[in-house]
């Protein structure tokens, strides 16, 4: 056994299905009594249903949170916060949703629940993507861990079968980059194997029957463990460049990790057999590439950048960005398979 460590993420969970329920209860128990609920402007009604059900722990709602957590929405977030005197957080959404609550948190340690409605798994981590000026940038803090996270999987059953299958494979990437990661240790590497399998075998059967509970419950379970897996041990190759293409070019998030991981698998799986193979056994496929492209055909996912919104003048910029800052990635990073890698990516070419 190779020497480890390992630092638990202090989250409080609660998983269930109707375990919105407990909203009341878990505000109260995080000694919030003044909570602003925040949303997307999508999500209001569920933000207007949450308030509603918090009663007099409510603040207010603030539902313009928005992909990639732009710091001038986050100031006015803040403006809302002083100005109902709140002292605590509930955000009820996807990423964006937790990555405003997580910038909050962060000017202010105010405590934070979050309840989940996709498979991104941004609230179990300690990590905080914010945009000014067109520029993202990143940084890992404690203060914007959450403190509570409700997953409830009845929440999940309306999320549409497109953003169910990016989100899915979101997450898988997530754990797919924690079996390779420098800092890699035996607990997550359970979590990220287990993770996969349960996103794999559940993701099918959240677009051919989007409301099939045990399907929903399975996808959010493993979604659960892949952000573990993000929280815990570091990233490489596939985070980088999706990180890279979101930033330069906007390409939608999710969307654009389903369709870089199975090239960023390729490229990282002499380095990392073990890895690939845990993977491989995960999907019950025989090649760990293939095995993640598959999936991503069969739930309908976007497979090429240029179907996403990139354009072919945007590759050679992005290999330069993706070269420019060194950091640590199983197999050595090449300029020309990098770009090899982006060309296949953008015309989505088999693995
Ligand atoms: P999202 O939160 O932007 O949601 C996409 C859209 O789907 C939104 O309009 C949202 O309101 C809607 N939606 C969400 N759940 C729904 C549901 N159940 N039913 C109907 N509509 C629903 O998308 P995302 O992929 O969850 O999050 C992406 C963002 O999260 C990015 O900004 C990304 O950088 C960030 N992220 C951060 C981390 C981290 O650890 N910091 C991890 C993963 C993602």
């Amino acid at each position: 056994m190779q020497p480890f460590t390992y630092t638990g993420l202090p989250t409080r969970v609660i998983f269930g299905h109707g375990t919105l329920e407990k909203l009341g209860p878990e505000v109260d128990r995080l000694g919030i009594s003044r909570a602003l609920v925040l949303s997307t402007p999508h999500q209001r009604d569920m933000a207007e249903d949450t308030a509603q059900r918090l009663g007099s722990l409510a603040a207010g709602i603030f539902s313009e949170a928005a992909m990639h957590t732009p710091v001038d929405v986050t100031e006015r977030a803040m403006r809302e916060v002083e100005r109902g005197g709140a002292d605590g957080i509930v955000a009820i959404g996807g990423g964006s949703t937790t990555g405003l609550g997580k910038a909050i948190a962060l000017r202010t340690d105010l405590p934070q629940l979050v309840v989940p409605t996709t498979y991104a798994g941004s609230e179990m981590t300690p990590i905080l993507g914010q945009t000014e000026n067109g520029r993202k940038t990143t940084l890992r803090d404690p203060k914007v861990l959450p403190e509570t996270v409700i997953y409830d999987v009845s929440l999940t059953l309306g999320l549409p079968v497109k953003l169910s299958a990016v989100s899915g494979l979101n997450a898988i990437a997530h754990a797919v980059e924690a079996l390779y990661a420098q800092d890699r240790n035996p607990v997550i590497d359970l979590m990220a194997e287990e993770g996969i399998a349960a996103l794999a075998r559940s993701l099918p059967a959240t677009i051919t029957k989007p409301d099939d509970l045990d399907a929903r419950s399975d996808a959010l379970y493993g979604a659960w463990l892949c952000g573990i897996c993000l929280g815990s041990v570091g990233m490489a190759l596939h985070h980088k460049l999706c990180h890279t293409l979101g930033g330069m070019f906007n390409l939608p998030h999710a969307e654009t990790h389903a369709v870089i991981l199975p090239h960023a698998m390729r490229y990282n799986m002499q380095a990392a057999p073990i890895a690939a193979g845990r993977v491989a056994r995960a999907l019950g496929a025989g090649d760990a590439a293939k095995g993640l492209q598959n999936l991503a055909r069969r739930v309908g996912a976007p497979l090429s950048l240029k179907e996403i919104g990139m354009t072919a003048e945007g590759i050679d910029p992005a290999v330069a960005q993706a070269m420019a800052n060194p950091y640590w990635n199983p197999e050595p990073l090449i300029e020309a398979r990098i770009r090899d890698l982006l060309e296949r990516a953008f015309h989505g070419s088999d693995v």
